[in-house]
């Protein structure tokens, strides 16, 4: 917590700098909020992400226009949330969310090695999809080249995160309302094969079983 962006100011209890917390969320989320400037104009740009070792891994085409300006080495922010449930309390005051989070503070850094591209890619979609990469065309050298992959080294960060009941005012205790909470879970639904498909393969366990 030496880095004065990622000092609590409120809360201190629910923040931490705990590398393996941030790894846990950053590997179960889908999508990362990447913000920056352009200039006067701030941007929150939707992302798939991976973490891979002390990196998050972003990626989109050569020709994006603010994924160039995230390929400049401008300062980044970038949020990435899992929501645990929903917390109703005796008081309208009291309600709240359970949630994990990372906010993480750098500069990306483009990754040009096709060999990297590759191993980075390949790893962007496993996280996303375990197993697909078995079963699916790697990209080939002008796909790569249309790629940017950007790593950002997750360095400076926190976490916080809230879980439990709610946490109500001594004078509501009393109340007989219910309150409690709602758990929020991501549930993926029955796989839809692409009509267009040759054939009629199985569909794959992993299409089939997926979790997160
Ligand atoms: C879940 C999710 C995951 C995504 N994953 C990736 C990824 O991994 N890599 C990637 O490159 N892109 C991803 N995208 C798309 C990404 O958010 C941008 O749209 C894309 O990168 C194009 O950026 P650009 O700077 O070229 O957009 P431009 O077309 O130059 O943007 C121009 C304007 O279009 C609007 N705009 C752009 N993107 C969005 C958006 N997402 N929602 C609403 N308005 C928008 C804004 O007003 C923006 O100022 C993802 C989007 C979502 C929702």
């Amino acid at each position: 917590m030496s880095d004065p962006r990622t000092r609590p100011r409120q809360l201190p209890e629910r923040v931490s700098d705990d590398f393996e917390a941030a790894c846990a969320i950053l590997d179960q989320a889908l999508v990362a909020h990447v913000g920056f400037c352009d200039g006067d104009q701030p941007y929150v740009l939707p992302m798939a992400s991976a973490r891979v070792g002390h990196d998050l891994i972003l990626h989109g085409a050569v020709a994006g226009r603010l994924l160039t300006r995230l390929a400049e080495g401008v300062e980044v922010c970038v949020g990435v949330t899992l929501l645990d449930g929903l917390v109703l309390s005796r008081a309208a005051f009291g309600h709240s969310m359970n949630y994990r989070s990372v906010m993480l503070f750098g500069r990306a850094v483009e990754v040009t090695d096709p060999g990297t591209k590759a191993q980075l890619a390949h790893a962007l979609v496993e996280h996303i999809v375990p197993g697909r990469m078995a079963d699916t065309r790697p990209p080939d050298d002008r796909e790569l080249a249309a790629t940017r992959l950007l790593r950002l080294p997750i360095e400076t960060f926190s976490v916080k995160q809230r879980s439990g009941p709610p946490q109500d005012a001594a004078k509501d205790m009393a109340s007989t309302t219910w309150c409690g909470e709602i758990p929020l879970h991501q549930v993926a639904g029955d796989p839809v094969p692409d009509p267009a498909m040759p054939g009629d393969p199985a569909v794959p366990a992993y299409a089939k079983r997926y979790r997160r």
